[in-house]
């Protein structure tokens, strides 16, 4: 049915659905015969998802409601399903498809002297952004805030959604949590007789935004369950129709005496095709994107006496040497890096661009992107493919986690990179306890929060390589370019170095590639 304006109220109303003001500024349009049950405002977004199963109306409505006061959700909501219907035809495998490259989120602020003030703003945002994440749980869209559980009688149900201020153990082994929101603070007893319950209540670290739902005490929530934010289950797992390989690098460490040149350089060789076996040298034609998540140079005055395991002790020729090196991929293929903690930079988080005085050399490169630490960039994006997001961030925090956190501790560590990326992807963020990295008070925003969803999840830092997936997102951790040194025999670290993850972008099928 094509309609007018009159026509469209007319069609609405009579199906019981009320117009959204932008379907009645369309000219043309074609409205169904029937709407699925619980729709209440026909919008273009709406029409758009009106064949999809699984849309929740009510939900999609309340976060239009939302989005029209200034909120996110609803943008992301519409996104998980209008993104399964970009599949691209398939097109035939060329060796020269095009590349595109984009960074959508990208931290380039200058330092500053922040302020009390600024802290607390910088939670707030934090806290609301989590809080729009959880509360789109159908267990929390009924929570309340702290001051009125407060208020509410023993026995009572009751869910809220608040950040850990503390947590510590009762005299009978049972967990005890003060939990935070914008109007007070109350305590929440996880009990250990709940064990599933109280497995997740071990691993909660402090200053992350969770939801839970419980009955009331005085002045306690007696918890039955526990929320994170987490990823959503409707993630799709994108693929391109072009047969091409990203691959990721991080942790080079260019100046220690430690540095791999020789594997390095072979790897050098095989990009360029000139070594391999047959099939990795098919690999090597069909790479179009390098990620190099960090750490480029060792950098100078990092640890102490690291001058005495530096090959090069200027940081102006660290960079030169590393940029000569980079000139050598071939210039068909972008890279794209973000720098670390050994970087000459500030170790605050989010870290900005590299250095351009420090780093000039690398910015004479035609084909490299830099980017900050964390940064989101999308790839490979075509007239008909959205392209794949990837998160890029160094790890940083990574150490906090695998020291404080018992599941990834006794589940192995720096060697499970997987268990530390996962526990970040399930918090949206990337370094949930105010102890685990130095952190930029950015009152204006928190730009270490996970959104959005990512495609890869890609970091580097504790130079052991590992992919898993997680709800279709696929996680990456780079290996490194350098022997164990001294260092990191003191703190027990077993590096595996000069392994390259490639993913086929096709079928997102993972290898890892060994350059020693
Ligand atoms: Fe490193
Ligand atoms: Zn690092």
């Amino acid at each position: 049915m094509i309609a007018d304006k009159q026509l469209i109220v007319k069609h609405c109303m009579d199906k019981g659905v009320l117009p959204g003001a932008d379907i009645l500024s369309m000219d043309n349009l074609t409205l169904p015969d029937a709407f699925p049950h619980d729709i209440m405002v026909v919008t273009l977004d709406a029409l758009s998802l009106i064949d999809e199963e699984h849309v929740d109306w009510l939900q999609l409505d309340r976060l239009r409601s939302y989005h029209e006061h200034g909120r996110s959700g609803y943008q992301e909501y519409i996104h998980l399903f209008s993104r399964k219907k970009a599949i691209p035809p398939a097109v035939h495998v060329q060796d020269d498809s095009p590349t595109a490259l984009t960074v959508p989120s990208l931290y380039d602020k200058a330092g500053a002297l922040y302020t009390v003030g600024d802290f607390v703003q910088h939670f707030k945002h934090r806290y609301t952004a989590l809080e729009r994440m959880l509360r789109i749980r159908p267990e929390l869209q009924h929570s309340i805030s702290v001051s009125r559980a407060l208020r509410k009688q023993s026995r009572e149900p009751v869910s809220i959604i608040g950040m850990v201020l503390d947590k510590s153990e009762t005299k009978n082994g049972n967990l005890i949590i003060t939990v935070e929101d914008p109007t007070g603070s109350i305590r929440v007893l996880l009990n250990k007789n709940h064990p599933d319950l109280f497995k997740s209540a071990k691993d909660l670290v402090l200053d992350e935004v969770i939801g839970i739902s419980g009955v009331c005490g005085t002045k306690i929530i007696f918890a039955n369950n526990l929320f994170l934010p987490d990823l959503p289950y409707t993630q799709e797992l994108k693929k391109s129709s072009h047969d091409i390989y990203a691959l990721f690098l991080s942790d080079v460490h260019v100046g220690s005496e430690y540095f791999l040149e020789k594997e390095f350089r072979r790897f050098l060789r095989w990009i360029n095709g000139n070594t391999g076996t047959g099939e990795q040298k098919e690999i090597a034609k069909k790479v179009r994107y390098v990620f190099i998540a960090g750490d480029i140079v060792d950098g100078v005055g990092v640890y102490p006496r690291q001058e005495e395991e530096l090959l090069i002790k200027d940081i102006y020729q660290q960079y030169k040497e590393f940029a000569a090196l980079i000139a050598q991929i071939p210039p068909h293929i972008k890279v794209i890096i973000c720098p670390g903690n050994h970087d000459a930079l500030r170790l605050g988080e989010p870290q900005p661009i590299l250095d351009r005085e420090f780093a000039a050399p690398i910015y004479e490169l035609n084909n490299v992107t830099i980017v900050s630490n964390p940064s989101l960039v999308n790839i490979h994006a075509q007239k008909d493919f959205s392209g794949f997001n990837i998160l890029l961030y160094h790890g940083y925090s990574f150490d906090y986690l695998v020291a404080n956190v018992d599941s990834i501790r006794g589940g192995g560590g720096y060697r499970r990179a997987d268990l530390i990326m996962k526990f970040l992807l399930k918090r949206r963020h990337l370094a949930p306890a105010q102890g685990s990295t130095l952190r930029i008070p950015d009152p204006d925003t928190d730009p270490l929060v996970i959104d959005p969803v990512p495609d890869f999840f890609v970091t580097g830092h504790i130079h052991y390589s590992m992919v898993a997936n997680y709800r279709n997102v696929t996680m990456i951790s780079g290996s490194c370019w350098q022997r164990t040194t001294s260092f990191q025999e003191k703190l027990g670290h077993q590096p595996e170095p000069a392994r390259v993850p490639v993913v086929n972008l096709k079928t997102r099928d993972v290898k890892i590639l060994k350059f020693m």
